[in-house]
């Protein structure tokens, strides 16, 4: 067998060389051979539930405040006042509580009572205190990523709250650091891989934006999967980098791992 194996190896190599050279050409051109060291991981939607947690919120909103008007002018109307607001408070349940009270006092010319208002603090309180669960596959999937890079988790929003988040998910020993930032821009991300040693390029940020999680990593210069939750913030919508060499879409986080070794 080796024998033959020599033979045929010395009949062919000429060939073998050839395909060899042609098919690293044809990889460097589809996507360059990189070794990814450090790998980003968003947390809300990604990790464990949140989007939902807010419709459900909305929709509460929605019933205490149906007196003064229709599901779709309060919807208009909150988001306007948040969009305003984000500039001062940020992301995160308690800027969107103190949005919903505005909303509610402005849509009802400030005749909504104290009950409706108490009511919606405590809407927003339980937003805060929600149990947090782990998304199906996703304890799994962050075992098998550690074995590949380090992880850092990498989100934005209110310091306390996602905080506690991490710590009642009980995922927090999966991660070598955590970034906690108010935006998720390209400096960000190439300060933040940079901090924890790395450097954006050799690094792949996952999670479920687009705007957030994809683009910007994308123009930081690393590589960026998709894991798309069923549900997605008004302002988090953007589209697709279709085609992108250092893009992928998943269905799970344990499918980024497959990607990993196509990278490699
Ligand atoms: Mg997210």
């Amino acid at each position: 067998m080796l024998q033959l194996h020599d033979r045929r190896s010395r009949v062919f190599s000429g060939h073998t060389v050839t395909l060899q050279r042609l098919r690293q050409k044809r990889d460097s051109a589809k996507s360059p051979l990189m070794t990814i060291n450090i790998i980003g991981i968003d947390a809300d939607d990604t990790l464990w539930h949140n989007e939902t947690i807010f419709r459900l919120t909305h929709k509460r909103f929605n019933e205490l405040l149906g007196e003064f008007a229709d599901e779709d002018t309060l919807e208009a109307k909150l988001a306007a006042v948040e969009r305003e607001n984000m500039k001062t408070y940020g992301y995160g349940a308690k800027g969107f509580t103190l949005s919903m009270l505005q909303t509610a006092m402005e849509i009802s010319d400030g005749n909504v009572s104290p009950k409706v208002l108490r009511e919606i603090l405590d809407a927003g309180r339980e937003m805060m205190t929600h149990p947090i669960e782990p998304l199906p596959g996703v304890e799994d999937a962050l075992k098998q990523l550690k074995e590949r890079a380090r992880l850092i988790l990498i989100t934005k929003g209110d310091l306390f709250h996602q905080e506690s988040k991490l710590a009642a998910s009980g995922l927090g020993s999966h991660f070598s650091g955590v970034e906690i930032v108010s935006e998720k821009t390209p400096d960000i991300y190439t300060r933040a891989f940079t901090r924890h040693g790395g450097a954006a390029e050799s690094s792949l940020m996952t999670g479920n934006s687009v705007k957030s999680d994809i683009l910007p990593m994308l123009k930081a210069g690393g590589y960026a999967a998709l894991v798309p939750y069923p549900l997605i913030w008004w302002a988090e919508a953007a589209e697709k980098p279709d085609g992108h060499p250092k893009y992928r879409e998943v269905s799970a986080l344990g499918l980024v791992n497959q990607w990993l070794d196509e990278i490699r």
